[in-house]
């Protein structure tokens, strides 16, 4: 019975390192990493070692026989991953694979190099991914710095509190705090000024502004952000206890990724089953007295394009509250077709959703697509989003709306900033015009990909960093060095 990779998957590569029969792919050297939602065990190959699940932080990996309830299905799901293909004959044909190449050690600077000081702002997965590979593989003594007083990002702060496995992997990021080269400043904002203490500076700031819908109405009470609904129930320093109000019976959601996901489930599950998860007892103190019933979770597209990852989806609808509005025919069709991601919603109920009719009772998610909020109404608070459809127009009486359209980047006070992308912009993390200032992460790339994707984009920027360290790029450095030849003249 082989090992198999299940719901938490981050897609960080880890396990690949350790499987002794490279049974786990795509790899960090193929064409498909980065574009699979996760990783994925060849049930043919694994000779079931179990290195693969020992060396997993978020705890995704068990053997096969072993699952239960809705993580039975990731037994199938691996599988399916190699139905059909050679994985082997595929990466060998693709251009950048090297099936045996002789060890590399790129990182380790030249052993005379005295050590770089590196100031790394963000504590969350890109900021972390940084450090470690600076103290793991440099003599570099690192100053880790957050404007927040608890480290962790949005592992800390986004994560939904019900994935426990998923947030344990900042323990694994936590044991850096204590190593001897690094020192934390925690309650700290940081801005561009830190490159006049450091050969270098690597931001990792994130991306946790909110994008605009540009919707009338958009900015009534009732109207929040994700992010301000997500650091409630995680219990944001800066997010005040009563910032969301669950005294309406409807909530629309705009949106299908996974975040979407996570606050309709966290807004619809039981309080018993969120009292034993890291929830903010405030928010889970809202939550028992909450008289939410109905999530509706809004999509402009169909469902072949729906935002969500398969695995958060499934787990979603194996709880049994998951509804799909049959209001637009084309939904069912790409549904029966299996068309793009539509074919995962394969045996969640459907209904024709009367609006005008209060939720039904029990607690329940509506997934409706092909409807955008064309406006939200109210007159001192939410009361209904005007949703357009392809047939006209229909009101959804609601007593909030969650935008959670995805993600903006901030500028960093003292570097450029792409309004259009929301990030600061760069080269392989280098920020043009900056020599010495370098960016990772979600304020690098845009805020899309989990956990894992940050690591190989951390690992080109502090590779960046060392290229330029070892060519004499970094100013502080080379004045230092200066300095030092005067004063030896
Ligand atoms: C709600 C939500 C849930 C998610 N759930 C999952 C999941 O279950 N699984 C998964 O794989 N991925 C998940 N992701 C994606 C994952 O969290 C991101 O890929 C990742 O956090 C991005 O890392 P980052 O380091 O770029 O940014 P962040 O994690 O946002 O870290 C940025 C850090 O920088 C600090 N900072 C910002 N500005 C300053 C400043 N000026 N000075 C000092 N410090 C500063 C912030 O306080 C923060 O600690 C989720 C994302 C969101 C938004
Ligand atoms: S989280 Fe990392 S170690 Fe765990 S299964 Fe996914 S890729 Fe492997
Ligand atoms: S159990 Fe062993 S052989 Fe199987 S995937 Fe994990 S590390 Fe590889």
């Amino acid at each position: 019975m082989a090992f198999a990779i299940t719901q938490t998957c981050c897609a960080d590569a880890t396990c690949v390192s350790v499987c002794p029969v490279n049974c786990i792919h795509p790899t960090p050297d193929e064409p498909d990493f980065g574009r699979t939602e996760m990783l994925y065990i060849d049930p043919a190959t694994c000779i079931d070692c179990g290195a693969c699940a020992d060396a997993c932080p978020v705890d995704a990996i068990f053997p096969a026989g072993d699952l239960t309830g809705p993580l039975r299905v990731y037994e199938e799901l691996n599988a399916e991953y190699y139905a059909g293909r050679d994985v082997l004959a595929e990466v060998s044909a693709a251009p950048n694979f090297h099936r045996w190449a002789p060890p590399s050690f790129e990182r380790v600077l030249p052993s005379d190099f005295a050590p770089l000081d590196v100031a790394v702002v963000g504590t969350g997965p890109a900021g972390m991914y940084a450090a470690e590979d600076l103290l793991l593989h440099t003599n570099a003594r690192v100053t880790l710095v957050d404007r927040l007083p608890v480290a962790g990002g949005l592992i800390r702060y986004g994560v939904a509190p019900d994935h426990p496995s998923t947030k344990k992997i900042g323990e694994t990021f936590a044991r850096f705090h204590d190593h001897p080269r690094l020192r934390l400043r925690l309650g700290v904002p940081a801005g561009a000024e830190l490159a006049e203490k450091h050969d270098a500076v690597i931001f990792a700031v994130g991306a946790t502004g909110a994008r605009r819908l540009g919707v009338p109405g958009e900015d009534l009470p009732g109207s929040l952000p994700a992010a301000t609904v997500v650091g409630w129930y995680n219990g944001h320093p800066a997010i005040e206890p009563d910032a969301v109000d669950l005294s309406a019976e409807r909530v629309v959601v705009v949106g299908t990724g996974n975040v979407a996901l996570d606050i309709a489930r966290i807004l619809t599950a039981d309080p018993e089953e969120l009292a034993r998860t890291s929830i903010a007892p405030e928010a889970l103190a809202r939550l028992r007295s909450a008289k939410v019933r109905e999530v509706v979770l809004l999509a402009r597209r169909g469902p072949e394009t729906a935002a969500y990852t398969r695995s958060e989806l499934l787990a979603l609808a194996a709880r049994g509250t998951l509804v799909v509005d049959t209001h637009d025919p084309r939904t069912a069709s790409a549904i029966d077709e299996g068309a793009g991601n539509a074919g995962w919603l394969q045996g969640v109920p459907r209904e024709r959703v009367d609006w005008a009719e209060p939720p039904p009772d029990g607690r329940r998610i509506v997934l409706r697509f092909h409807s955008a909020p064309a406006e939200f109404r109210g007159d001192t608070e939410i009361r209904a989003v005007l949703a357009s459809d392809a047939a006209g127009e229909v009101e959804i009486p609601a007593g909030r709306v969650v935008r959670a359209a995805g993600f903006r980047g901030t500028p960093v006070p003292g570097l450029p900033f792409d309004e259009e992308t929301g990030t600061v912009p760069n080269t392989a993390g280098r920020v043009p015009g900056h020599p010495g200032v370098y960016v990772a992460g979600w304020i690098k790339r845009g805020p899309s990909g989990g956990i894992g994707a940050n690591k190989a984009c951390a690992r080109e920027t502090v590779g960046a960093l060392l290229e330029d360290a070892v060519a004499g790029r970094l100013p502080l450095r080379r004045r230092g060095m200066a300095a030092r030849l005067r004063g030896r003249a």
